[in-house]
């Protein structure tokens, strides 16, 4: 079962576009079957499970945080965590500078930017990014890589609206891609989920976090 909807939406993934299996809530059993079927990059939304299931499970597997990280809980998974998404403080990536220099890693970022219309949702104005990006205190983060950003549309059926806080999110990338971040490895848009995923692709996602289209609904 999980096979099969793995393949069926790997089979309509441009080849640009990284498909992260949101396993979060999900038992390590289930998420072995994905393993199985070849899918080796696994996004988590909590600090605590994402450290228990990276113990459990193979070591060729990609850990993405993807949920809110606070910054006390940024060391346990400092020394394995493949990608953080969710990073909207300049407290927040000091200290995973601090943790990645620890480790003697750079670890790998994105910028989590508010584009819903939601008030809940975590992230950055852009204006707060810029002033970060600008400041002296970034430029001294060696132990951090900032690879591009994410961002999560509203939760709505109005496709017109998804479409839009999508744009948004792609204009930011290319401002900061233009301004602060010339290099080849600045290159990754994090948008699209179960629901959405498809037009986030059309609008220029280059990774989807899919979680209840492959392991199936949660509680
Ligand atoms: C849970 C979650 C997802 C996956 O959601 P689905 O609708 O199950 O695909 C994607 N991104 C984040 C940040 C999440 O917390």
């Amino acid at each position: 079962m999980i096979a099969d909807s793995l393949n069926a939406i790997k089979r309509d993934l441009p080849e640009n576009v990284t498909l992260v299996a949101v396993s979060k809530t999900k038992p390590v059993s289930l998420i072995m079957e994905a393993y199985d079927a070849g899918q080796r990059v696994f996004g988590e939304n909590k600090v605590q499970e994402l450290v228990s299931k990276y113990e459990e499970m193979p070591k060729d597997i990609q850990w993405h945080m993807i949920g809110h990280l606070q910054t006390n809980k940024v060391k346990y998974i400092a020394p394995f965590v493949h990608l953080i998404h969710g990073v909207d403080s300049l407290k927040l990536l000091k200290e995973i500078d601090k943790q990645g220099k620890k480790h003697d890693r750079i670890i790998k970022c994105l910028l989590q930017f508010h584009i819903a219309e939601e008030e809940t949702k975590f992230g950055f104005d852009v204006s707060e990014a810029l002033e970060m990006l600008r400041s002296d205190v970034f430029k001294e983060l060696l132990n951090i890589e900032i690879i591009g950003v994410m961002g999560m549309a509203t939760f709505t059926d109005n496709e017109t609206q998804i479409r839009k806080e999508f744009k948004h999110l792609k204009e930011i990338f290319e401002h900061l891609s233009s301004e602060f971040f010339k290099n080849a490895s600045f290159n990754t848009i994090s948008m699209g989920m179960s629901g959405d995923y498809k037009l986030a692709i059309e609008e220029g996602s280059t990774m989807v976090r899919v979680g209840s289209s492959i392991f199936g609904s949660r509680n």
